[in-house]
């Protein structure tokens, strides 16, 4: 039992000795394969905020309640919003607009946090929109508008909290608004005539902004009251091209 158990052992290191042992030149060592593996990247956060909201209106108490502004004192907790002379509302455009951003970031392989799921709801409040960035770390949060002045305005411009209430809204603040009104003018969107400068507008009373520790704007695509802006903002191509440049600023402003 003893030597068939070892016999096979045996042969194997005799048979190794024949190239060992003989002088020839040794087999090459196998080349190393690697075994680290690159971490994968990091998936970028961007939470979308289609201002205002179809269950919101006139006289509702829920929505006139009183919450933080961000300065120390209080502002509504969301307002009714805008439309267009015919009566397309700006919570409708908001969100047209915002899902088709969406759907550009998740092609691009960003994930997507919309501060409310459709357009029939109420609210949620100016600060509970902040807090839903400051819950995933957004790495941009973008709230979509659109203005409702005088017929003769025209023009977007993107606000940003002015002063910046804490660092992440102040350098990577402006760098986002930046970002955003750079690709809105290259998309052919000219700057607001009547609000802010260069279509930049830092204001200290958007509670929204001010509540959120994270990279935070809003942007004011047209004046639904002007008649030609009213027409792109109507139609779905016109709401394509907004969310196309709005997209573009993002991604701009998180891959430099
Ligand atoms: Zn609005």
């Amino acid at each position: 039992m003893r030597r068939a158990t070892l016999r096979p052992v045996l042969t194997v290191i005799a048979a190794a000795c024949v190239v060992a042992c003989s002088g020839a030149a040794p087999a090459p060592l196998p080349t190393p394969v690697a075994t680290t593996t690159a971490a994968p990247p990091v998936q970028r956060v961007v939470v979308l905020d289609p201002g205002h909201n179809g269950g919101n209106y006139v006289g509702r108490a829920d929505i006139r309640r009183p919450v933080p502004d961000g300065r120390g004192g209080t502002k509504p907790c969301n307002t009714v919003g805008t439309e267009t002379n015919a009566g397309y509302a700006e919570h409708a455009f908001n969100f047209d607009v915002a899902k088709r951003v969406e759907a550009r970031l998740v092609a691009a392989g960003m994930r997507v946090v919309l501060t409310r799921p459709d357009d029939t709801g109420v609210g949620p409040c100016v600060d509970a929109r902040a807090a839903a960035a400051d819950a995933v770390g957004a790495d941009a949060f973008v709230s979509v508008h659109a203005d409702g002045s005088l017929p003769a305005d025209h023009g977007f411009h993107v606000a940003y909290a002015e002063p910046p209430p804490d660092p992440a809204q102040a350098g990577p603040t402006r760098a986002l608004a930046t970002a955003l009104r750079d690709a809105m003018r290259n998309a052919g969107f000219t700057v607001s005539t009547n609000r802010g400068a260069e279509g930049l507008s830092g204001r200290p009373d958007l509670a929204g902004l001010n509540l959120a520790h994270r990279p935070s704007v809003l942007v004011e695509c047209a004046n639904m009251r002007n008649a030609e802006e009213a027409a792109t903002v109507s139609s779905p191509e016109g709401r394509d091209r907004y969310a196309a440049a709005i997209t573009d600023g993002i991604l701009a402003f998180l891959r430099p």
